[in-house]
Formats: structure tokens, sequence, C-alpha cells
């Protein structure tokens, strides 16, 4: 039997210290659940190997990995230096966009914004390398402008800008995201990051462009600057899920806020019935080292306390020294959070719509009656989201599908595991080949109570119903009908 189910997912992300076949196996054993690739690094080639070893995996995986494909956004960059120089505070620098040829390398960075100009004016502050140097404008002269160095630092190539309060004129998805993203469609990835979601539109706009190119994929609007926070509520209404970004947030946003800013990016989602993931730095110190600190460790159970559906590690396991160590870290946390309760946001949430009603009820029994499963029979994911939406305290929530798709997509919500099984014409036959199966992997103690949600011949038409049932209630004849469980 398994030990208990995690309700936190794992995303990871996925470069060098766990690209190999080998390292991606290990790391799914480890938790991981989806593989995330941050199309900021890295061409389409060694993505794709990427992608063709996961479906490689899931082949055999009893779960398989769901793959989320990160867009870069339009994101603004330093241009190159010849040689790295230091930035002392109180030193006077030159920006300009694109050239200007007449000006010391050392006294100009050259940024790829040609709005910057126009955009900037005396007192906004610019932001280098992930909030690590800082300058003020505080004239613009006929090169550009002319700022003043806050905290110092070394200043590399291509370094990450930020333009802290500035809505900067760059499309939502720039050409080369629309191209990473049909690459992704393409090869089939269950989930996109919008990077730099600023609005509901540039929800839909990326859906648009999925279904252009019939893709399956959902959209998962990535909250990381002060206008996605603005409009964090309807842009949740539009996407599928929403993820912290709490990197570039971090920066875009008075650090001090982020906190509360997640609590309510997680609230809303949750009140919504849409997934929530939490993102970045949550193991930061085991890039370098074996143990996470005792803030980390805070920090993660704080993510599952709030029960976002997934944390979401990106340094700890691309460039990581300790990539499998730090998902073992995050499994342990958040499995001992979850153990003590959470804030239950989402078993308080309004819904209107039938199946939703009936997933409460649901829920509440299973709940009520502290039952080890609640199985949901769903082809297409629906009813199976209701349930988690209403975040049951114990039971796991078991789904069974026949639809490949639908099940790695379901691998971002929070407390579901998905097992794909032939669908009968008899709804009854169909309850069976899913106790089959959960006996034959052991998925639930022996005995254990399982809520059923799943349709039922009353007469000649289906209806929805809820059934709560012991695992032993499936006779031995029953038991013998085969069981059909292929992974892709
Ligand atoms: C972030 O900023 O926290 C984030 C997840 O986005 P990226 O890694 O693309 O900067």
């Amino acid at each position: 039997m398994k030990t208990t189910y995690r309700k936190t997912k794992i995303i990871c992300t996925i470069g060098p210290a766990t690209n190999s076949l080998e390292k991606l196996a290990e790391i799914a054993e480890a938790g991981m659940s989806i593989a995330r690739l941050n199309m900021s690094h890295g061409d389409h080639a060694s993505h794709l190997d990427v992608i063709q070893k996961i479906h490689k995996l899931n082949e055999k995986a009893e779960i398989p990995t769901a793959i989320l494909l990160d867009t870069q956004g339009p994101e603004i960059r330093t241009g190159d230096v010849e040689e790295s120089f230091t930035l002392n505070v109180g030193d006077t620098i030159d920006i300009s966009v694109g050239g200007g040829q007449d000006i010391e390398e050392k006294s100009r960075i050259v940024v790829n914004y040609r709005d910057l100009m126009k955009d900037m004016n005396p007192g906004d502050r610019i932001t280098v390398d992930n909030g690590l140097i800082n300058l003020d404008v505080i004239e613009k002269t006929t090169f550009g402008l002319k700022c003043v160095v806050v905290d110092g630092g070394v200043m590399k190539s291509r370094r990450h800008i930020n333009l802290p309060g500035i809505r900067v004129n760059l499309p939502a998805i720039t050409a080369k995201d629309e191209a990473d993203i049909i690459f992704g469609i393409q090869n089939n990835v269950d989930f996109v990051a919008l990077s730099f979601c600023r609005s509901a539109e540039d929800v839909e706009e990326c859906k648009r462009l999925i279904s252009r190119h019939n893709g399956h994929a959902k959209v998962i609007a990535k909250i990381e600057d002060q206008f996605g926070v603005q409009n964090y509520k309807e842009i949740i209404t539009a996407a599928h899920g929403v993820m912290v970004a709490r990197g570039d947030l971090g920066v875009e946003v008075p650090i001090e806020e982020l906190p509360i800013i997640q609590r309510k990016i997680v609230k809303e989602a949750a009140t919504q019935g849409k997934r929530a993931i939490v993102a970045t730095h949550l193991l930061e110190s085991m890039i370098e080292n074996p143990l996470p600190t005792r803030a980390e460790v805070t920090d993660v159970a704080n993510a599952a306390y709030e029960e976002a559906d997934c944390v979401m590690l990106s340094g700890e396991t691309t460039i990581g020294k300790y990539p499998i160590k730090a998902v073992q870290y995050l499994d342990k946390i958040t499995r001992r959070t979850e153990a003590s309760g959470g804030l239950a946001w989402a078993r308080t949430r309004k819904c209107k719509d039938e199946k939703g009603q009936l997933a409460k009820a649901a829920v509440e029994l299973a709940d009520s009656i502290v039952a080890d499963a609640i199985v949901v029979i769903t082809r297409r994911g629906i009813m199976a989201d209701h349930v988690t939406n209403f975040h049951p305290v114990k039971p796991v929530i078991l789904a069974f599908t026949n639809m490949s798709t639908v099940r790695r997509r379901l691998s971002m919500n929070r407390g579901v595991y998905t097992y794909r099984i032939d669908f009968s014409n008899d709804p009854e036959k169909t309850i069976q080949n899913a106790f089959n199966l959960i006996q034959k992997r052991n998925l639930i103690r022996k005995g254990g109570t399982i809520v059923i949600v799943s349709d039922i011949l009353a007469g000649d038409n289906r209806v929805d119903a809820i059934q709560v049932r012991s695992l032993d209630s499936v006779s031995q004849a029953e038991n013998e009908n085969e069981t059909t469980d292929t992974v892709n």
C-alpha cells in the first residue's frame, strides 16, 4: 500500500543538473509531478531532448510526468560588455538603447528596450540582475538616461532588467514566445506558463494562439509585476491556474509586499477553483548546500499551509548540486505540514454549478466519515477538478480517466492522483475497473472506505451519484475482469 499521498504537487525546472534520462527518472521517483522547461534558456533542440526523455519515462511510469513550457515573455536585457565591471554606490552611469558609440564601455549600459527614453523619467528605478544592482534615473540626456548607482555590484553581459511600476510597451506574447508555444504544442506539452501576464486579455490571447494550433495545453498566468497584481482576480478567472512568480515579483513590487501578495493570490485561486503555484527561491540555498535553511523550510511549509496546488523549484534543479535532495525535502516538508492542517480557504467556497455542488457534498461526506479515498470517474477531468476545488482534508482523490492528456493535466491538481482505465458503457463495470486497479496496485489499505463520484444507470438514464463502498466490496468474479492501464 502507498504510505500516504502528498497533496502538494512538485514542479521541477529541468536544466543541466537534471536533463539526463537517469536524473529525470530519479527526480520523478523523488516526487516531481511536472517538469518545467524554461524558454529563457536553451534552444528547441535541447528542450525537445528533455520532452522525448520524459515521454519515454512516461511509457513505464505509474503516474506520468506532465510538461509545463514557461515562456520568456517580454524580457528586457542589457547588451554584451567586453569585460565585467564594477558599479559602486554613488557612481553615475548612462543607459542607452542599442548604439551610442562615443561613450566609454564602463560608463554606459546598453539595453534592448526601444521605448526606454519615452517611458522613464527622473526618479524612476532601474533594477539589474534580479535586484542585485539598483539605479535611479537622474536625468534624460542626448545619449539616454543618466543614472546614479543606489546598490552596486558587478555588471556582466546580458543581465535581466526590471523597470518597477512601468508598463513596458512590449507585447504579452513576443515573436519568440509565439514560436516557443507552437513548438510546445507540436510536442504535446500540457501547460503553457505566460510570463509577465498583465491582464485577462493576455491570457485570452494565449488561449487563442493555442487553440489556433489545435493544442490542448492549459494556460498558467505568471503574476510577476504590479499590473499582474492589480488585475489578479480577472487573470485568475481567465486562466487555468496562476503562478506567484516571486523572482521578478520581488523586484517589481516592494519586497515586503511579497508574502501578502502570495497569500492574496493563492486564496483567490482557491476561492475561484483554479490552480495555484508558489514559485522561486523555495530552497535556494540548496543550489550549493545539502540542507535547506530554517527560513526556507518555513517558507515551503507556508505554501503547503496555504494549500497551494504546487510548489516549484528553479535553480535548485537546473544548476543545483543537490536536485534530488531538494525534491526530497519538498516532499518531507509538505507532507508534514499537510498532516497538521491548512488554511482551508477552498472548503468554504461558493459554487453554483450543479456538478460542483455534487463534488462539495462528496468531499464533505468523505471528510465526515474519514474516508481513505474519493474515487472520481472522469472522462475530461472536469468532475476531478470540482472535487479538487473543495480540498478534502484527509482522503486522496483517485481520478480514473480513459484519456492520457487528462491524466497529465490533473497532475497539477492538489491531492489528485490519476490512473487510466477502460471505460465501459455500463458505469458499474467502469467502477469495477477502477477498483481492480486500486487493488492490483495496492493504492489504499485493504478494507479502506471509498466515496465514489460517478454516473450510474437509473433505468435507461445516466445520473450523477455519490456512493460509499469499502474496497472489499468488489466480488472475486468481478476482480477477474481485465484492467487496462496504458500510460500514453
Ligand atoms: C519568477 O520570476 O519567479 C519566475 C518563475 O519566472 P522566471 O524564472 O522566468 O524569471
